[in-house]
């Protein structure tokens, strides 16, 4: 209760405005919304082996929906992330499963940010989905920003990066793997494997853009 008023008071204090156009009254206005390039099928890898059952995203990464997601992660404007969830709640094909989980951030990197933007966007999501969310996997290296990597240098840069959170003992078969954005599904599918090396029978991953 005291939590909603004081959300309530700062979005009277501080409205909310398009990141992309400045328009007062949302993080993304309905013109800027009509911008955005929907992908309707999934994406394709070409990862080998792959552990991935399959990887969605509504969005391509451009225009209007990569300015909303850099001032989420970048300018660390945090009730973006249930802008988020609920686009992906309302575009995505969402596979059934069993429970949510995030693509963990490195600890210093989330104390430098004050959160981890997947799991932000995977708690809302698992909200609105009516189903549970748990930080299944930690990150035990600090890696270098991926879009600044070559496709071999990330291969090798992600080894070993990724493993199970020492909470997280037994876990259902069908996991919804969430992250912000992918361009390789690199980092995805690195989770994915060690998530089925947990017990997983499948691993679908959804972000909300794909992109180079
Ligand atoms: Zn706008």
């Amino acid at each position: 209760m005291f939590k909603k008023i004081f959300e309530l008071l700062i979005c009277c204090l501080f409205p909310p405005f398009c990141c992309s156009c400045q328009k007062l009254g949302s993080y993304l206005c309905r013109s800027c919304f009509e911008l955005c390039v929907f992908t309707p099928f999934p994406i394709r890898l070409q990862l080998e082996p792959l552990y991935l059952t399959s990887i969605s995203a509504p969005l391509e990464l451009s225009g209007p929906i990569s300015v909303l997601i850099h001032a989420f992660k970048y300018k660390s404007i945090k009730p973006i992330g249930s802008v988020l969830a609920k686009l992906l709640f309302l575009t995505a094909d969402i596979p059934v499963v069993d429970l949510l989980t995030a693509v963990p951030l490195h600890s210093r990197r989330q104390q430098d940010r004050g959160f981890n933007q997947a799991e932000e966007i995977a708690i809302e999501l698992a909200r609105l989905l009516k189903l549970p969310y748990r930080p299944l996997l930690s990150r035990f290296r600090a890696t270098s920003p991926q879009a600044k990597l070559k496709r071999q240098d990330r291969l090798e840069h992600l080894k070993d990066s990724f493993k199970p959170n020492p909470e997280a003992t037994k876990i259902p078969p069908r996991i919804l793997l969430i992250d912000d954005v992918t361009t390789t599904g690199t980092t995805l599918n690195e989770c994915a494997q060690i998530l089925r090396k947990m017990g997983a029978i499948s691993v679908h991953g959804l972000v909300i853009a794909h992109g180079g």
